[in-house]
């Protein structure tokens, strides 16, 4: 085989498409990696500061993963990694009900007592053990879904902050099934969510996960391994199959070719670099579209702001006016990341409900955001540092029909052999679940080699 000739070539060097190249290599596939920008990562991002001669770790896209799980643990080892974990579990967030902050209530005694819900509602919650099921076959939104179990106020005043702050979606429009799998399975399995968790405390409150440098230290690990099978600044932009072979150009000149492809892309990308594959062409996708979101990090004195900022932040409520989705508390998650004297906030802004948020000026986003902190934690003064990054597409979106339309997808690309598809709009959002489908894909890959 020539240098330019591989078993794999990869497209996007995002935590999935990094895993399946870093897998496959490992399984003995000679693997190239092809990704636009000229780092690896995807939406991961690392920023190392320096505040008056102090470390500053800032994360401009994912702040961790979620809770253990036996791959990423493993994942770790074999790149030679120690991971951090949070010191507050992702459950110890406020939410703001009449414009004052309000602990997110943890447990069934916190539910009891919590401002949030009036009597009645709390019954509702109480009496969730009761709830009729779902007519078979119904594809419920996670309003539904939660109206159904634990009634409306639970519903708006709970859950949809914790889908706007989370997913960046609307919970009248997300997919339970789709998007929460596990609860969905869990109902069925113990006839009640309030019965699972009793069962399952660890399914609630989990750690996120990290490392001493930040996430970055995890992509550049998997790349680094790749040596000269990493390719950077190379957006792929046209795959044809030929002769039991891949062919991959970039502005009209062939940088690889390749026995089997992985497309481990956003969707927009996806669907350009397969649109030839696709049914319908390249709007086939376009229910998986996730709505433009902006990760804002901004860095205030410890001495400007009132409130301690401890636990993991703030999920700003379904009717609030400013396109603010959440605040986490950077410095408390990770307080290795930054110096004593520093508090570290870093929020979301846009998404479903607020689409047209990213559109706006810098200056603007920050003045937005200083308002609702000012308003949440009461803040003196100006803030010292800021860091925005806008990412188009933001969260992909897991509407009804989501698995249906996957589905269909999957049948229409199955009869070109070799070609594996990835990324976070069709198999999970988050870290855990990109390495997951980057492994699978690379276990495919193997098969298919041996085939
Ligand atoms: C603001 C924000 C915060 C998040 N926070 C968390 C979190 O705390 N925890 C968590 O688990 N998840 C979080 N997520 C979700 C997580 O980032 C994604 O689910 C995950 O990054 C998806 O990985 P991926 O490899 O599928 O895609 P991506 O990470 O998007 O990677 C795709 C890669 O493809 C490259 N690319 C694009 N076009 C081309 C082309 N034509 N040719 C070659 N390469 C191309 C891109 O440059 C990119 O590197 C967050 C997402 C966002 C936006």
């Amino acid at each position: 085989m020539s240098d330019n000739f591989t078993d794999l070539a990869v497209i996007g060097a995002g935590p999935c498409g990094l895993a399946a190249a870093w897998y496959a290599r490992s399984m003995g596939l000679q693997v190239h990696l092809f990704e636009a920008k000229a780092r690896a990562g995807g939406r991961i991002g690392t920023n190392h500061e320096n505040i008056h001669g102090e470390r500053l770790v800032v994360e401009r896209g994912p702040a961790g993963w979620l809770g253990e799980h036996p791959l990423m643990t493993e994942l770790c080892m074999e790149l030679g990694l120690t991971p951090i974990e949070s010191s507050a579990a992702d459950s110890h967030r406020y939410l703001v009900h009449n414009e004052q902050l309000v602990p997110f209530p943890q447990g069934a005694a916190a539910m009891a007592t919590t401002r949030i819900l009036g009597g009645r509602e709390k019954m509702r919650v109480a009496g969730e053990r009761w709830a009729d099921f779902a007519p078979e076959g119904t594809e419920e939104t996670a309003k539904e879904f939660f109206e159904r179990r634990f009634g409306p106020g639970f519903a708006s005043k709970i859950v949809a902050p914790v889908v706007r702050g989370l997913f960046a979606g609307d919970y009248e429009t997300l997919s339970i099934h789709a998007a929460f799998p596990k609860l969905a399975e869990v109902e069925y399995e113990y006839g009640s969510i309030t019965k699972a968790l009793k069962k399952n405390p660890q399914f609630f409150g989990q750690h996120l996960r990290s490392f001493d440098g930040g996430l970055n230290e995890f992509t550049d690990a998997m790349a680094n391994g790749l040596g000269g099978g990493f390719v950077p600044s190379t957006p792929i932009d046209t795959v044809v199959q030929e002769q039991g072979w891949w062919f991959l150009y970039a502005e009209g000149i062939q940088v690889g070719v390749a026995r089997q492809i992985a497309v481990c892309l956003p969707v927009e990308q996806t669907a350009v670099v397969l649109r030839e594959y696709l049914p319908g062409g390249q709007s086939a996708l376009d229910r998986f579209l996730g709505y433009d979101l902006a990760s804002v990090a901004v860095l205030y004195r410890r001495d400007q702001i009132e409130d301690a900022c401890a636990g993991f932040g703030i999920l700003a409520p379904v009717d609030h006016a400013s396109p603010v989705l959440n605040v986490q508390f950077a410095h408390s998650i990770f307080p290795q990341h930054v110096p004593d004297d520093y508090l570290l906030l870093r929020c979301l802004m846009g998404g479903e409900t607020a689409p047209n948020a990213t559109q706006q000026s810098d200056e603007e986003l920050l003045r937005i955001l200083e308002l609702d902190l000012d308003q949440w934690l009461g803040v003196n003064g100006r803030l010292q540092q800021h860091w925005i990054t806008r990412v188009p597409g933001g969260v992909p979106h897991y509407g009804l029909g989501h698995s249906s339309a996957l589905h269909k997808i999957g049948e229409a690309l199955d009869p070109n052999p070799g070609l594996h598809l990835g990324g976070d709009a069709f198999f999970g959002i988050g870290i855990t679940p990109a390495i997951e489908r980057g492994r699978k894909i690379a276990a495919d890959a193997a098969d298919f080699r041996r085939a």
